[in-house]
């Protein structure tokens, strides 16, 4: 089927003819979809939203409207919504970004898609911000707006997409605070709504900017195992497809690879080389299935074909259709033994099963025809949502976890018992809480209840919690109360109350003072982990010290001195970078560069957190000495630990500060700590410890 234009369009200039094309072929992908055909609404969203951004760019140069026909695009063909979310996907920047308003889209379009348009601006209005909380906020923002229509986290997600996939066109720093974002929020978010597909691809393309040597590396080891790989799964996969050709099974086999950011990241956790890494090699099966009811039966079918050819991991069956995931994932998966002795994991799945997990939401519509994307089935996805949300797994991704995002909040969100949200600074107890709702509830307010348990008016509130406040016409306040409340609107409330109840304050005054000062000590030890964090990062030194200095330029590639007396910049201790590694640079408050390393998982939240602070770094000069341990292990010989330090003393000289042995029966482990000037160095020096006979593993461990 092909889209035809109703309203003829006189083309004039090049450009308009792309941003043309650009429209219909994303109107020849939602006419070839399962949706209703609402064309006439997509038209006048796309005419609105091309005049509401008329004249602006993209960094790339390019006209702004290809960006939202583009989020557009991924919305029908990768998410497989229709109308509604194509609409707002149109006009998701124009509230954002130009004059027109929330009215003006419901005037319009209606009250649904302005809604949603909102939603999304909502989310965006956070992301650039300068805030330490900005990204806790931001994020929750992104789940409580869930809760309104998952369409606003879908749109954002296709609008996060396309932006990544243009990354390139974006300033450095902005890319490693976008990359970074991207990593932390959105790849977990991708994954709890089961968007695999969207998941990997996120992944790839963060790390592909965060560490642009590394995902070259393996994406060209990738590519040279290429030939070797399907020889092997085409040998492992031979027998298989006879018995599955005899049973009249028709069925795709696929050599899946696992996607260069999990291997990077296998690398990194097990500090193993690429070449071990044995699940590189993965085989799916899909296997086409016109009645449901024989899913189950065809999988385990097909489980028995590799029973019979090949020797099968004992410990490696899952069973995901009987029990599906929690994202809603079904297959049967299982490792068998494959040519030259390697493990190969095989998933099994009705082509029904391999698109819901790909493609998440998108799958079910493929299912249905004529179908209103507003209906029940939309609420009853995102209800499985909401509720893996609110059960999570114990072990999965924990992009819930309270204690990980209180980390950059200076603010918590407690709810009322209807729902409603409230916002307090950390350290806000019942009585806060209760003064913020309303005065009334603040004077006579008894006690808070949360979860059902009753806690005292001092009780400190955490994220999350929600909160009756238990009250009584006969409470009244005294000037003890001063001491449980840390908002000023409730000590404001509070001490006009007290006056007006005539209350002698002078004496309580004194015993206020010193309760208070005892108060702030105990918050402090409270909160001293997030102060820590919070603090640490850019400020390298007390305040006063010193004279202030100018102000760093953002924008700058910042050169690294290392070799002078006193270098221009300061290393964390969490992960001590050298020079020569893929560092960030951080500027603190006294306007100094503190360097991470890239991978540096606190330097992640920093990144994502923190982003106006970033600063591209670059090394420069000649390197002095530092300090690196390398660990290594290997089976123990007559003589190895000689060869070992006769090659880094006397065959490198470098000058070893420390070693540590530990031996146990055959196998040896030893600490070492060198003194070398280069990230490179180090890489060099463990590659010729491998070169040692009986030494099997040599790496920089900090
Ligand atoms: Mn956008």
């Amino acid at each position: 089927m092909n889209y035809t234009p109703y309203i003829a369009t006189t083309v004039q200039t090049e450009e308009e003819r792309t941003v043309d094309a650009a429209f219909r072929e994303l109107m020849n992908c939602y006419v070839n979809s399962n949706h209703r055909k609402h064309v006439e609404i997509i038209e006048r969203a796309f005419k609105f939203a091309k005049e509401a951004h008329k004249g602006t760019r993209r960094r790339s140069g390019e006209p702004y409207i290809l960006h939202p026909i583009a989020v557009a695009r991924i919305v029908v063909e990768e998410l497989g919504l229709g109308s509604t979310s194509i609409c707002a996907a149109l006009l998701h920047d124009v509230v954002e970004d130009t004059d027109y308003t929330k009215e003006d889209i419901e005037r319009s379009f209606g009250k649904k898609i302005a809604d949603i348009v909102e939603g999304v601006t909502k989310i965006s209005g956070g992301i650039f911000g300068d805030k330490a909380s900005v990204q806790a906020e931001n994020f929750r923002k992104l789940l409580l707006s869930m809760s309104t229509d998952i369409r606003v986290i879908l749109l954002k997600m296709a609008d996060r997409l396309h932006n990544m996939r243009t990354l390139g066109s974006m300033r450095p720093e902005k890319q490693y605070k976008i990359a970074g974002e991207t990593l932390y929020v959105y790849a977990p978010l991708a994954h709890r709504l089961g968007l695999s597909k969207i998941k990997r691809e996120l992944e790839d393309l963060a790390f592909r900017y965060e560490h642009p040597q590394k995902y070259n590396e393996i994406i060209e080891k990738l590519s040279e195992t290429e030939e070797h790989r399907e020889e092997i799964v085409e040998e492992f996969v031979r027998p298989v497809k006879k018995m599955l050709d005899e049973a009249g099974f028709k069925y795709e086999i696929k050599a899946r690879v696992k996607s260069a950011y999990s291997i990077f990241n296998k690398m990194e956790n097990k500090k193993i080389p690429f070449e071990e890494i044995y699940d590189v090699y993965a085989v799916r099966v899909i296997f086409e299935n016109d009645d449901d009811a024989l899913e189950k039966l065809k999988c385990w079918q097909i489980y028995t074909f590799f029973t019979e050819g090949h020797r099968l991991h004992p410990e490696r069956l899952r069973d995901w259709i009987s029990i599906p995931k929690a994202n809603g994932y079904r297959a049967l998966h299982l490792t068998a033994m494959g040519p030259e002795g390697k493990w190969i994991e095989v998933q099994i799945r009705s082509r029904k099963m391999d698109e819901i997990a790909e493609l998440g939401y998108a799958a079910h519509w493929k299912y249905k025809n004529g179908v209103q994307e507003d209906e029940t089935e939309l609420d009853t996805w995102m209800n499985t949502i909401k509720d893996i949300l609110a059960h999570p797994e114990p072990n999965a991704i924990d992009f819930l976890d309270t204690i990980k995002l209180n980390l950059f909040s200076s603010e918590i969100y407690v709810f009322t018992p209807k729902g409603d949200l409230i916002t307090l600074p950390s350290g806000a107890t019942v009585l806060d809480m209760a003064f913020a709702i309303h005065t009334h509830l603040g004077i006579h307010c008894m006690a808070g209840k949360i979860n059902h348990k009753l806690v005292p008016l001092s009780h400190q509130l955490e994220s999350g919690d929600q909160v009756e406040i238990i009250t009584s016409d006969s409470q009244e306040p005294n000037p003890e109360w001063m001491e449980y409340c840390q908002t000023a609107k409730a000590k404001t409330r509070l001490k006009t109350y007290l006056r007006k109840a005539g209350v002698e304050l002078i004496e309580e005054a004194k015993k206020l003072e010193n309760g208070t000062d005892k108060k702030d000590k105990q918050g402090e030890n409270k909160k001293s982990l997030v102060r820590k964090i919070l603090r640490n990062p850019f400020s390298s030194k007390k305040k006063g010290e010193g004279k202030p200095k100018p102000p760093i330029d953002r924008k700058q590639t910042f050169i690294l001195y290392p070799d002078e007396n006193e270098p221009n910049y300061h290393i964390d201790s969490c992960c001590s970078p050298l020079p020569g590694d893929d560092v960030l640079g951080f500027v603190n408050e006294d306007e100094e560069v503190v360097l991470h390393k890239v991978n540096c998982p606190y330097a992640m939240k920093l990144k994502s957190a923190y982003g106006s602070r970033l600063v591209v770094t670059k090394w420069g000069g000649n390197a002095s000495k530092f300090i690196a341990t390398v660990s290594i292990d290997g089976i123990d010989r007559m003589g190895i630990l000689e060869e070992i330090t006769e090659l880094v003393s006397r065959k490198l000289a470098i000058n070893i500060r420390t070693l540590n042995i530990d031996t146990r029966q055959e196998v040896f482990h030893c600490d070492m700590t060198v003194q070398i000037d280069t990230a490179e160095h180090v890489d060099h020096l463990c590659a010729s410890l491998l070169d040692i006979k009986g030494v099997k593993f040599a790496k920089r461990t900090s």
